[in-house]
């Protein structure tokens, strides 16, 4: 499995790209989570406009959709054909399709088919079986679990660790938690922290990923992070590599 990390940014970053990750194995590719910086970081790897085969969504919040507007429209500007699979929780359908139709607009389609898909009733998503679980958020966010031939990966989105989607993460061999703060928050709050991500459950071997790091935060997870081996703090245009259950950092812009 290659991991191209296309974002790592919380909400409001002020210079880089709102969290995202490209996945691709066997030549399948599935964006997740699509933020208003998301579609330029993706024109600047010049990426054929058939290459992804599915989205998916986390959940609603504008930093983690709102460039699905500008996807569409740019694959309707290239003449995609191929179709598209966008995995959603069916109850933000609504949103998201509002963000899709305008991307077409004012043609009905944008000249290649889309399928919604509820995440919820997926178990298999192009080479991987796949799981979701929710995590505690301010709205309902589902994680995502994806095992394939080399291995493993767990991308929380948003919110703080809940008992729903750890045994997810404690089964992945790369996991991605959202980190939004240095310090200790509550246990009722809706973001991941610093503390509460170093003991987390995890696999043997994994490598824990904090990502959407609040900007005034970075510099003190890096710091603490810069001698633990099991911890990987990514970078936009990083790329990682799931190899029989191992994972590799290949290559750092
Ligand atoms: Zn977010
Ligand atoms: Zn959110």
């Amino acid at each position: 499995m290659k991991i191209d990390v296309v974002g790592v940014g919380a909400a409001y970053e002020p210079k880089g790209v709102n969290a995202s990750l490209l996945l691709e194995e066997d030549g399948y590719q599935v964006l997740i989570d699509c933020g208003p910086t998301v579609p330029p970081a993706l024109w600047r790897r010049n990426l054929d406009p058939e290459a992804i085969s599915a989205l998916y969504f986390t959940h609603c919040h504008p930093d983690h959709c709102l460039g699905l507007t500008t996807l569409i429209n740019h694959w309707q500007h290239c003449k995609r054909k191929r179709p598209l699979l966008i995995v959603a929780q069916r109850a933000q359908w609504a949103r998201l399709q509002n963000l899709s139709f305008f991307g077409h607009w004012p043609d009905d389609d944008p000249g290649f088919s889309i399928q919604w898909v509820d995440s919820a009733e997926l178990d298999a998503l192009g080479p991987w079986r796949m799981a979701t679980a929710s995590s505690r958020h301010s709205v309902p966010n589902l994680s995502i679990w994806l095992r394939g031939a080399q291995g493993s990966l767990f991308y929380s989105g948003d919110g703080r660790p809940s008992r729903h989607n750890k045994s997810l993460l404690g089964s992945a061999d790369i996991v991605f938690q959202e980190c939004e703060i240095s310090h200790e928050l509550s246990r009722l709050a809706h973001h991941g922290d610093w503390p509460l991500c170093q003991t987390l459950e995890r696999k043997a071997g994994s490598l824990l990923c904090p990502y959407h790091i609040g900007p005034e935060h970075q510099a003190i997870v890096r710091r603490d992070a810069a001698d633990m081996a099991d911890v990987f703090v990514p970078t936009e245009g990083d790329i990682l590599r799931l190899k029989s259950g191992r994972w590799q950092v290949e290559s750092r812009t």
